[in-house]
């Protein structure tokens, strides 16, 4: 029954955001692609809220932060040592019968209980998939699935326009070793001193064996990501520091609730061999508890391993104290298109009114709503919609805002709630006469009048 219910409300968050633009199935009209995702109006301007915002208190507000934007591709190199070429991979098995691709180890969690997977080596879970003889959900087929394999999620592609000249290539699976081979020139360039960052907003790609839940997890999706430089032996307090830092965000400056968000300590066993500590912060998804932001103390390998593929020192000279070394790193990793997805989820309500009626609402923050504005005349006619549209005019130089003419008012209200618009502002015949309009706030749905002098300090106060 709670899965029911869980599975009801993505369904009603999909349905919200095709209805009103905000994300449409990718390639619809050639019958879709499956698990692709295109951005509308309003869930562009949603995402460029959300990398405006990381932007801002990840880049500019902060002294020991700068940000790059590096290729897509890199040389193929950077992948052998960074490990992805012989690690970055999902263990996988086939249903002989219907051909259905699972992941094991998401599989054997979803049968076994939460975690079973973790710290269990291919052959343990083959094993575990052997005893318990499970069918396949797709066909029901008892004892059909193939050995379980591994399956490198990087996408290869060739490089160069003649066959001759050409190599394969991967599309960048993270954003973070962009940032990894380029710390020497930013650091002999930017006049960057130990501790900083270098933080950066682009897209990834995994060929991921089970794409699903929306935009949770695709094939395609973008990252935001910082590695955070430090001298080995402070990596501890910064891991603590970002964590805090990250948790803030989302709160404070997202207003996503408290009580959807938790940090999951990973378990030793669940550690890359190369990392010291890593923390999650989960989202309470409506599917479940699930992994929004990894934070991770990487120690010195990212570096250490480029310096060995590449030859080049990628040591720091602390000239101030006369040391060099290579600095350890934190690293917060962010997906926007899951936090898009906790954005939304967060924001998404149906209220029951007073009179009985339902309406669906999407709280947004200010800052992060789409649409800060729409402005309304109560009627077409009889100069009521040039008086709105030069309201709007003006408030469109400072806001992004919406004109609407078009039905009735509480229809148009209504609209606006489900595209989650903080105020509207409605101009009707008072409004010729004495120059005030009607403001009504989104939560409260409360009405108040003002003069239209005063809109712009009214809007600078509450949408920040
Ligand atoms: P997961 O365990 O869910 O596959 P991960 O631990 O591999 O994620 P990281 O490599 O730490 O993820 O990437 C950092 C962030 O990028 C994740 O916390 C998530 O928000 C986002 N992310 C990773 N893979 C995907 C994907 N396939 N689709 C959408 N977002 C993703």
């Amino acid at each position: 029954m709670a899965k029911e219910k869980e599975d009801s409300s993505l369904k009603q968050i999909i349905a919200v955001c095709k209805r009103r633009g905000f994300v449409y199935p990718g390639s619809e009209i050639y019958g879709g692609l499956s698990n692709t995702f295109d951005y509308g109006p309003y869930g562009i301007e949603v995402l460029n809220n959300l990398k405006r915002l990381w932007w801002e208190y990840f880049v500019h507000r902060r002294e020991d932060v700068v940000g790059i934007d590096s290729s897509l591709m890199l040389n193929p190199t950077v992948w052998q040592a960074s490990g992805h070429v012989s690690n970055f991979s999902d263990p996988l098995i086939d249903c002989k019968s219907c051909k259905t691709r699972l992941r094991v180890d998401q599989f054997l969690d979803e049968k076994m209980g939460a975690n079973f997977s973790v710290g269990k080596s291919l052959a343990e879970m083959q094993e575990a998939l052997h005893k318990e003889k499970f069918p396949c959900p797709n066909c029901g087929s008892l004892d059909s699935f193939t050995e379980a394999r591994q399956f490198n999620l990087m996408f290869k592609t060739s490089y160069g326009a003649s066959e001759k000249e050409s190599f394969d290539v991967y599309l960048r699976p993270e954003t973070a070793q962009g940032i990894f081979i380029n710390f020497k020139n930013v650091y002999t360039t930017c006049r960057q001193k130990i501790p900083f960052g270098i933080a950066q907003i682009g897209k990834s790609f995994r060929n991921e064996i089970m794409a699903r839940q929306f935009v949770f997890r695709t094939r395609e999706f973008e990252q935001m990501e910082m590695e955070f430089f430090c001298e080995p032996g402070t990596q501890k307090e910064w891991f603590k520091t970002w964590v805090d830092y990250c948790m803030m965000w989302l709160t404070d400056i997202l207003g996503i609730q408290k009580n959807n968000l938790k940090l999951r300590d990973h378990a030793k066993e669940e550690l890359s061999f190369y990392s010291e500590a890593t923390s999650d912060i989960e989202y309470k998804f409506p599917f479940g508890w699930g992994e929004l932001w990894g934070i991770a103390s990487r120690t010195d390998y990212d570096l250490s391993q480029h310096e060995k593929f590449s030859g080049q020192d990628l040591k720091y000279i602390d000239q101030t104290n006369n040391k060099k070394y290579i600095p350890y790193v934190i690293e917060p990793a962010l997906g926007l298109n899951r936090l898009f997805l906790a954005i939304i989820s967060d924001a998404y309500e149906e209220e029951k009114l007073e009179d009985g009626e339902m309406r669906t609402v999407l709280r947004f923050a200010p800052r992060v709503a789409p649409i800060k504005i729409a402005v309304f005349p109560l009627m077409k006619k009889d100069g009521l919609g040039e008086k709105a549209k030069e309201i709007y005019h003006n408030l469109m130089q400072h806001w992004n805002a919406e004109y609407d003419e078009g039905g009735a008012i509480g229809k148009r209200y209504r609209r606006q709630d489900e595209i989650g618009t903080p105020f509207c502002v409605t101009v009707d015949y008072d409004t010729l006469q004495d120059n005030t309009v009607t403001i009504r706030e989104r939560d409260s749905m409360k009405q108040e009048r003002i003069f239209i002098s005063q809109l712009k300090t009214y809007f600078m106060d509450k949408i920040v």
